[in-house]
């Protein structure tokens, strides 16, 4: 077999003869050889479709620009749309019952920390009261 053979192929996808064989990218799925015509769009094809992603949770797609990551926190993979994100922060926010700082779980009374302390979530008494000391 001559590797470098000028035989011309004939493109899976038009048909059509080429001289130049463009070997398909494996993601593409395709079997066989490409003309430089076909090879291109495809390969714009899938740059568009990479560009694009859907919500992991309502799967609407969307730009992958206007998607979100989720939070570190959530332990999840994949991007979600604007409202399943906010849905999520809110859900997870009001899930989370231990203190932020020494991981206790809260009971009803839980302290919400200052806006200069730079924490998320909620805190027990004792890391509220020693927060307030440091702090302030
Ligand atoms: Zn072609
Ligand atoms: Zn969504
Ligand atoms: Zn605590």
């Amino acid at each position: 077999m001559n590797l470098f053979s000028r035989k011309p192929i004939i493109c899976t996808i038009c048909k059509k003869e080429s001289a130049h064989k463009n070997k398909p990218k494996s993601e593409w799925k395709i079997e066989g050889s490409l003309c430089g015509d076909c090879y291109v769009s495809q390969m714009k094809k899938f740059y568009e479709q990479s560009l694009r992603q859907k919500c992991v949770i309502c799967g609407i797609e969307k730009d992958v620009p206007d998607l979100w990551e989720p939070r570190y926190q959530w332990d999840m993979t994949g991007l979600l749309c604007k409202p399943c994100f906010d849905k999520k922060d809110l859900t997870y926010k009001s899930q989370r019952s231990n203190c932020q700082t020494c991981g206790k779980k809260l009971g009803m009374i839980r302290y919400t920390p200052k806006k200069k302390w730079v924490l998320d979530g909620q805190l027990c008494r004792e890391c509220w009261d020693s927060h307030k000391a440091k702090l302030g």
